[in-house]
């Protein structure tokens, strides 16, 4: 008999609602979910393929150590035996995870309780790391709490939608369907993209900004100013629910029209039609992704972007706010659980000792970490200098995706101990693992996710798992059990791990918290099966979950307002005589992360079928390189080899390149070898974007 199962995409931030149907001869077929809030049956190129790639072709089936097949008793023993070992020589800041957005909430969650209330560390830190973790940093200075305050339908109800950093034709495909029908209905609707390549999505825009790399606190200090010179701040929301105006309009004030232009390397008529198109539009949305979260200066970009918000209350109304787009399909049921290592669980504060007292008793915990852990790029920094002694790398490959990945790739490779778990046995990081546990994918596992709108949905399982493949969130409770917390980590489904996160987020919360899902505390297995896409907070007692906050203030921070947050431009052009090109990388429209799936699919591969570089006629005819050419590209840090796309699209003396490809689909095609591990001071984010490179033909 055929079987319908609604569940979620895997893939990106929108989070589409999916019915995966299971035909009698095992075919499997996917479709839009036209009940799902966030899609209403709506998919793109990659969530329509998603039955193209679960083959078991290239499956981790069984437990590994060494290379040779091993069962999970002598796997889980040898992994809790040497994590013990390690905190017992070396303390427990010797040992750490690496996870990541595509686990799902409840993996995420018995994760964090035993790094953060069982080992005593903050060692976890997440590949949301590389994603959004400075509109994280940018939401908590602001807001007092991490929290986007509105919801995919503001972006159809606005009359100015402005992308910034964001490719959302690519990257958020089924979200840009939404805003491009919304403005087809309504053609008065104006669209802003501010991005230095001419991507698809400003191919609908009324007006294309193409500043230079990293240039937007500048742009938006400058909006900020002329918001003020032209009386369109709203004073009573500004006096009633917010402080800080004066110093962060001391900060913009110095930053003169004159000087946005030579900053970012706009024309003068673009840059007032923008100020103009903001200043006159009651209904904006301003929407950010990587290109501003992937930066040196990514928290103050945020904040530069709310100031201009907070300054004319547009914020938490129909149709207005700011909104950070996540790219990954559940960054933010992470941050729900403190999957970061400078979050606790339930958007509680590892710095503030009332918090960490009271999640240490709620999980009656031993101990509880007290000073935040390593981010990412320290976090491999201190398993290369050797301080780490065992490290757990969950459903992330860190040797494509993290920056300087050739150091990354050195640093796993010398680690005393190495753990992985993967739905594949051969990827570039499972290669340099001691032991590799064989992880359920999509299909097969079933728990919770939050998309970009705070909107809780559930995956499905469908699948039978296949060989020996269990949940991420088991093998880490196998390993709790075997070093001693077998009551704490007793859990026989994924629903008593949800409905315990649910507990915790209510738990001696007088509404103090904007993570509050309370009302699904002590859910049975049958409503959570049953469970419906709800956006968060949902507290006991409420029927209905909140759409929309801050309308009338009612921030995080102790007295209830928002901050401003005076933020000033920094210099950050990179480039010199020998690296005379600035590359920033991105995605493509098919592919997903490292395409350890997305790469299965012929049909997702023959749209761009090789790593490429986008670069500019005239910079490709000084180099001497053709179309199709090769081209090396090449920083202190790494080289990467790729096809040469030559196109109008790039500014001069920029080159784009995708984040995909990876040493199994083409040799020296890993553009994060080149990229340096700068960091967002504030956010610990890398940088991704503004690298300054060499390229010449190969
Ligand atoms: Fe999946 Fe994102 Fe496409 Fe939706 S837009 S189908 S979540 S990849």
């Amino acid at each position: 008999m055929k079987k319908a199962v609604k569940t979620t995409c895997p893939y990106c931030g929108v989070g589409c609602g999916v019915i995966a149907t299971v035909a009698e001869d095992g075919g499997v077929s996917v479709r839009g979910d036209p009940d799902h809030p966030s899609n209403y049956g709506r998919l793109c190129s990659k969530g329509s393929a998603l039955a193209e790639t679960i083959d078991l072709d290239g499956r981790l089936l069984h437990p590994e150590i060494g290379g040779r097949q091993a069962s999970w008793d002598e796997a889980l023993d040898l992994v809790a035996g040497k994590f013990a070992a390690a905190i017992a020589e070396h303390g427990p800041d010797s040992v750490a995870f690496y996870v990541s957005g595509q686990l799902l909430t409840e993996d995420y969650y018995v994760a964090n309780k035993l790094m953060k209330g069982f080992f005593g560390s903050a060692n976890i830190d997440t590949n949301s790391r590389l994603c959004m973790s400075s509109s994280v940093a940018g939401h908590r200075r602001a807001f007092g709490a991490d929290t986007v305050p509105g919801t995919y339908e503001d972006l159809e109800l606005a009359d100015l939608v402005i992308l910034t950093g964001s490719n959302l034709a690519w990257c958020h495909p089924v979200l840009y369907q939404r805003v491009a029908a919304a403005k087809e209905k309504r053609p008065g609707m104006k669209i802003v993209v501010i991005d230095p390549r001419r991507t698809m999505t400003a191919d609908v825009a009324d007006l294309h900004l193409a500043i230079r790399p990293d240039t937007d606190v500048a742009l938006f200090a400058g909006l900020f100013s002329h918001l003020v010179s032209n009386n369109a701040v709203d004073q009573n929301y500004v006096a009633a629910h917010t402080s800080g105006f004066a110093d962060a309009f001391a900060a913009a004030g110095t930053v003169s029209f004159g000087e946005v232009l030579e900053r970012t390397g706009l024309a003068a008529m673009q840059l007032r039609e923008f100020y103009r198109l903001f200043t006159t539009t009651e209904k904006v949305v301003t929407c950010y992704s990587q290109g501003v979260n992937q930066s040196s200066s990514g928290t103050d970009k945020v904040n530069a972007i709310l100031n201009c918000h907070l300054a004319t209350g547009r914020i938490g109304r129909p149709g207005t706010g700011p909104f950070s787009l996540t790219g990954q399909p559940n960054a933010m049921g992470g941050r729900e659980v403190g999957g970061l290592a400078n979050m606790l669980a339930a958007h509680m504060a590892l710095e503030d000792a009332g918090d960490r007292d009271r999640v240490r008793r709620f999980w009656g915990s031993p101990v509880i970490a007290e000073k935040p852990g390593l981010k990412a790029v320290d976090l491999f920094r201190a398993v290369a200098d050797g301080s780490i002694k065992a490290l757990w790398i969950m459903a992330t490959n860190p040797v494509v995706s993290m920056p300087d990945a050739d150091a990354v790739e050195a640093a796993i490779r010398a680690c005393p101990f190495v753990v992985v778990s993967d739905v594949l046995k051969e990827t570039d990081t499972t290669r340099n693992a001691h032991v590799l546990m064989p992880s359920l994918g999509w299909g097969e596992k079933s728990g919770t996710v939050t998309n970009s709108e705070r909107r809780i949905s559930r995956q499905r399982a469908f699948l039978d798992a296949p060989g020996e493949a269990r949940a991420d969130w088991w093998q880490l409770a196998e390993v709790a059990r075997r070093m001693g917390f077998a009551e704490d980590f007793a859990y026989a489904a994924p629903s008593e791990i949800f409905s315990e996160h649910a507990a915790l987020s209510a738990f001696e919360n007088a509404g103090s918290r904007d993570f509050d899902i309370g009302a699904h505390a002590g859910l049975a297995e049958d409503a959570y099966d049953g469970l419906a896409p709800f956006q968060w907070p949902q507290p006991a007692g409420r029927a209905r979950a909140e759409t929309r906050f801050f309308a009338d203030g009612g921030f995080y921070h102790a007295d209830g307002k928002a901050r401003f947050v005076a933020v000033e431009p920094t210099e950050t052009n990179r480039t010199d005589a020998d690296h005379p090109f600035t590359l920033n990388t991105g995605r493509i429209r098919d592919q997903w992360h490292t395409m350890t799936r997305t790469g299965k699919s012929a049909r997702l591969s023959s749209h761009i079928a090789e790593p490429f570089a986008e670069l500019h006629p005239r910079d490709a005819m000084e180099i001497g390189v053709g179309n199709a050419g090769l081209v090396e590209i090449e920083s202190p840090q790494g080289r990467a080899v790729v096809r040469a796309l030559i196109t109008g699209r790039q500014a001069r003396g920029s080159i784009f390149a995708p984040m995909h490809w990876n040493d199994r689909f083409a040799a020296k095609a890993r553009i994060d070898a080149v990229v340096p591990a700068v960091t967002d001071r504030f956010s610990g984010q890398p940088a991704s974007k503004n690298v300054a490179v060499a390229a010449r033909p190969f």
